[in-house]
């Protein structure tokens, strides 16, 4: 009898452990209190010449992981357009030593002022890579990129989780792709 409850309760907290961690992976990352406007299903990106010519097959690697990232989501087509008008994202380059891989900025049509995420909605993304702090591991470009595609898509940091996407660098963001937790934030966003 002594045997069958100690067998019991040592279930019961294997149990217990594995709902914990079940809980702790599920926390889907989180998202701005507002929104992107541009139609998720009509989803193209422009680069500029630079932004082609150095980082062309990371950005292309990042949209098609958004676009296909194993659990589901809206997003489509995600792919390169030369049109800049068709683009809900447009990626530039830069070079500084400020500390950033990149920068995106939340704009409205018609304005160059960037929006705030939590406080406004915004139509389309200006995202900058920094020719200066990047490096080139091609694999962590496409992490920095899709990154900064969350942003635009509404996802806001997951600092406290290095395996989200949206992990912040500094955080230690320790991958280069999207995960479950950052596809349950999109659709949260984009149902
Ligand atoms: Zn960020």
């Amino acid at each position: 009898m002594k045997k069958f409850f100690g067998l019991f309760f040592i279930s019961i907290l294997v149990l217990c452990v594995n709902l914990q961690i079940a809980s702790a992976a599920a926390t889907p990352t989180p998202t701005f209190r507002y929104n992107l406007t541009w139609d998720i299903r009509n989803i193209y990106y422009y680069t500029d010449s630079a932004a082609q010519s150095n980082y062309g097959t990371p950005i292309s690697n990042a949209s098609h992981n958004w676009c296909y990232t194993g659990y589901g989501n809206s997003l489509y087509p995600a792919t390169r357009t030369t049109n800049q008008s068709n683009a809900a994202i447009d990626f530039h380059t830069y070079s500084k030593a400020d500390g950033n891989n990149a920068k995106t900025e939340l704009r409205i049509f018609g304005s160059t002022t960037p929006q705030i995420a939590n406080d406004n909605d915004w139509d389309w993304g200006r995202i900058m890579i920094n020719d200066y702090e990047i490096g080139n591991d091609s694999s962590y470009i496409q992490g920095v990129v899709a990154h900064e595609m969350g942003h635009v898509f509404g996802l806001d940091h997951n600092d406290t989780n290095p395996n989200s996407i949206m992990c912040s660098a500094w955080a230690g963001r320790a991958v280069n792709t999207v995960q479950k937790v950052d596809n349950d934030a999109f659709n949260l966003k984009h149902p």
